[in-house]
């Protein structure tokens, strides 16, 4: 084992779990045990939610341009660290060292937002009749709980922790156990930049502590990335428990390719789009829509995919478990008539034959009715479904469960807009294959891929991480004078 044990981060110190079973970690780059994650008890949740809680009346009175100076040097650390970081994000997650850069680069950009929150939350204030003023405060809401998924060990949790904490709450995160070395060096971070003791928390585990987590009663508010299944239980559980909670689901992005696409860069962007960090990202395309005379672009395409190297410039995916799953959907799509173009199944990786690969794969002639078509599959695999007219393949898009992402490529920009308006997704992409909104736009999809309402980024988000005081108050001198007057 690399590492020694995972430990919760708790009261600004890392602390034992009180629970005895534990979980290996092991690294997809080349199936190397890394460490082992405690599957935390509620007695550890509950003594992270003391400490939260204890943290918060001092820290939510502190006022927000001073939690925001955190921020920056929190901004300032993820600059430092970036090597390091991005070292330990490949080895637990297994994708490229330029990808989990990436990451962290992002994460930057996400605490750059943080920092500028003061900005965006000055409230408003009215005179609303002689006197008497109206006044509006984004407060903070108390101890929230974020629960994270194995794909962006660094990203995801940096979608929500500079900004609900710069709100004004205190946090306690729950690390995908597939990922939880990364979040311990997010927490050292923090606590460097000045972050009081309890305002941020770790709480490691699995399925268990999530539930405790949407039953806990000191816990305000919960949000959810993962996978669709999860968030539906996750999203019911927690409303349940009458908390507020936006859970994130999983993804099948279709991508609409026109005859009069560009075809290198076409061709280029549908390959990072679904081969990038192994097509384990919910912004991936997995699902290509060729429309009308297509056949020059998706030659290029698979001209682009042999440029793909597992263990060059392609990642692992998570696990065993995962490559095999992958492949079965590959072999089954196959028998079922599709013709693979590309086959990246059986890939190995000389000197890392444990680790988990998948190399690229290109499916041409899938059927929307195929199970490769409608699910996610979470690896470099593109499902190519031929369509006569541009309705067509709005309508195979439209009819897809998830809403997350999708993208049209084209040089007709009345029929990119066409698109736009039809398309059953909460992010577009128009000739961008992987089209998420940056700072300050928010990121959320629609459909089964969201459940709740805002955006988990952005603006959007300041309204799930806080509530509105509306105070009304008057100071009139005169008697008779009603706040109507
Ligand atoms: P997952 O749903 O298996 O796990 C996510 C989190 O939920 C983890 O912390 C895990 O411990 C916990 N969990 C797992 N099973 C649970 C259960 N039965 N009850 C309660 N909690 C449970 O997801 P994953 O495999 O870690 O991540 C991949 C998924 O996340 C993909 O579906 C991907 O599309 C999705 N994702 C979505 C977005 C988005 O923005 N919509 C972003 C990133 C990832």
């Amino acid at each position: 084992m690399k590492y020694s044990r995972v430990h919760n981060f708790i009261n600004g110190r890392f602390t034992k779990s009180l629970s005895s079973h534990y979980l290996p970690v092991i690294s997809p780059v080349d199936g190397e045990p890394l460490s082992e994650v405690p599957l935390s008890s509620a007695g550890d949740l509950d003594n992270a939610v003391a400490a939260a809680t204890k943290a918060f009346p001092g820290w939510s009175a502190t006022p927000i341009k001073e939690r925001a100076q955190v921020m920056y040097r929190y901004r300032r650390l993820l600059e430092k660290n970036i090597d390091k970081l991005s070292a330990l994000i490949q080895e637990e997650n297994g994708k490229t060292l330029s990808e989990a850069t990436a990451e962290i680069e992002k994460s930057i950009e996400l605490s750059e937002f943080a920092a500028a929150l003061p900005q965006f939350v000055t409230g408003e204030v009215l005179e609303v009749s002689k006197g008497v003023e109206c006044k509006t405060e984004h407060v903070a809401l108390g101890v929230v709980a974020s629960i994270v998924p194995f794909n962006f060990p660094a990203m995801v949790p940096n979608w929500t922790i500079p900004n609900a904490i710069t709100l004004g709450n205190c946090m306690i995160l729950k690390p995908s156990e597939k990922v939880p070395l990364t979040c311990g060096k997010i927490a050292e971070l923090l606590k460097e930049a000045g972050l009081p003791d309890g305002v941020f928390n770790l709480v490691h585990g699995d399925a268990e502590i999530v539930n405790h987590i949407c039953d806990h009663p000191g816990i305000e508010a919960v949000s959810f990335v993962g996978s669709t299944n999860v968030a539906k239980l996750v999203y019911r559980r927690a409303t349940y428990n009458y908390k507020r909670c936006l859970a994130l689901g999983g993804a099948k992005n279709h991508l609409m390719v026109l005859p009069d696409a560009i075809p290198a860069m076409t061709a280029q962007n549908v390959m990072a789009s679904m081969s990038g960090c192994a097509g384990q990202r919910c912004m991936a395309a997995s699902a290509m829509v060729a429309v009308g005379s297509t056949d020059h672009i998706i030659e290029k395409i698979c001209e682009e995919a042999r440029k793909v190297i597992p263990g060059e410039n392609l990642g692992a995916v998570i696990s065993k478990a995962s490559r095999d799953r992958i492949e079965k959907y590959i072999t089954e799509a196959e028998q079922q008539g599709a013709k693979i173009l590309v086959d990246g199944r059986n890939a190995r990786v000389r000197g890392k034959e444990n680790g988990s690969y998948v190399g690229p794969t290109v499916i041409d002639h899938v059927k929307p009715g195929m199970a490769i078509a409608q699910e996610e599959l979470f690896g470099p695999v593109i499902s190519i479904m031929r369509a006569d007219n541009v309705d067509e393949a709005i309508a195979i898009e439209n009819a897809s469960p998830y809403g997350n992402a999708a993208s049209v490529y084209t040089q007709n920009g009345a029929m990119a807009k066409y698109i736009i308006a039809r398309a059953s997704a909460g992010m577009i992409g128009v000739n961008v294959g992987v089209p998420v909104p940056r700072e300050p736009f928010s990121f959320g999809g629609w459909n089964e891929s969201k459940f709740g309402v805002g955006d988990i980024t952005g603006k959007s988000s300041i309204e799930f991480w806080t509530k509105l005081k509306k105070s009304t108050t008057k100071w009139n001198m005169e008697a008779g004078v009603n706040w109507m007057s």
